[in-house]
């Protein structure tokens, strides 16, 4: 028997581009994505390509899905309102805490364009790879690049940044983040306990930094000097 996989892969690249579609109509009619640049950019990145195998086919459920080693892939609502929060821009200079599977890097690789750059850092090494696989296959490793550390304490070597964002709970705003951050810059991080958490975003401005409440929300935790301390990787099989 053969089975001619190009056929199959371009129809499922159909379907995937419709129910990409269908899910940025909603996240606009829900009030999510409010910015032509957000919008494109979530039209643009395909979620599948960051999605493991087994989990494909719920690409673009709005939920987070497993992505390995005890991690998610972020919902697609939730990586709508952090973009729109951090208010990136083209030509800007990005760093991400939390690369996980890629995604949230490739979004904003989008928004800051060919002359912008992200610098993305992932505590875990397989999953640093993963990304940079995924990153590579859709063809932003021009506009990324992919650390593994501790991104409690930001990556000094490419400060400072115009835009931070934290895609993983933090217990406090880690100093070396505010410090890492230029002026007129922003933070966007979920500040709280291990379960629940608020979004907050923080506006470096004359030097002065203003902290704003935003909604709550819940993710897995930064593990790191300025993050928490224990971490539990284990993956359970839900099925
Ligand atoms: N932004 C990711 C995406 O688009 O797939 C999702 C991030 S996932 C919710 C949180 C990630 O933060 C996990 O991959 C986790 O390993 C990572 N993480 C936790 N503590 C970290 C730290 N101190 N430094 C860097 N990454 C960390």
């Amino acid at each position: 028997m053969v089975y001619h996989f190009d056929h199959l892969s371009s129809v499922g690249g159909r379907i995937f581009e419709e129910e990409r579609r269908r899910v940025v109509r909603s996240l606009i009619a829900e009030g999510y994505l409010r910015t032509q640049a957000v919008v494109d950019a979530m039209l643009r990145v395909p979620r599948e390509e960051f999605v493991l195998p087994e989990y494909r086919r719920f690409s673009y459920y709005d939920t987070p899905l497993p992505i390995g080693c005890g991690q998610t892939i972020s919902a697609p609502h939730m990586v709508a309102i952090m973009t729109e929060k951090l208010e990136p821009r083209p030509g800007q200079r990005v760093l991400e805490v939390g690369t996980g599977s890629g995604y949230q890097a490739a979004i904003l690789a989008e928004v800051v364009g060919p002359r912008g750059h992200v610098w993305t850092i992932e505590r875990i090494p397989q999953l640093a790879e993963y990304a940079l696989n995924n990153l590579r296959r859709t063809k932003y490793l021009d506009r990324v690049t992919v650390v593994v550390g501790d991104g409690s304490e930001g990556y000094p070597p490419a400060a400072p940044y115009d835009r931070v964002i934290v895609t993983a709970a933090a217990p406090d705003i880690p100093k070396p983040l505010v410090d890492q951050l230029e002026d007129g810059g922003r933070l966007v991080i979920p500040v709280g306990s291990r379960w629940i958490q608020v979004l907050k975003v923080v506006v470096k401005e004359g030097g002065r930094v203003r902290v704003e409440r935003d909604i709550p929300c819940v993710f897995v935790p930064l593990v790191g000097k300025y993050g928490f301390k224990e971490v539990e990787n284990r993956d359970r099989d839900i099925w």
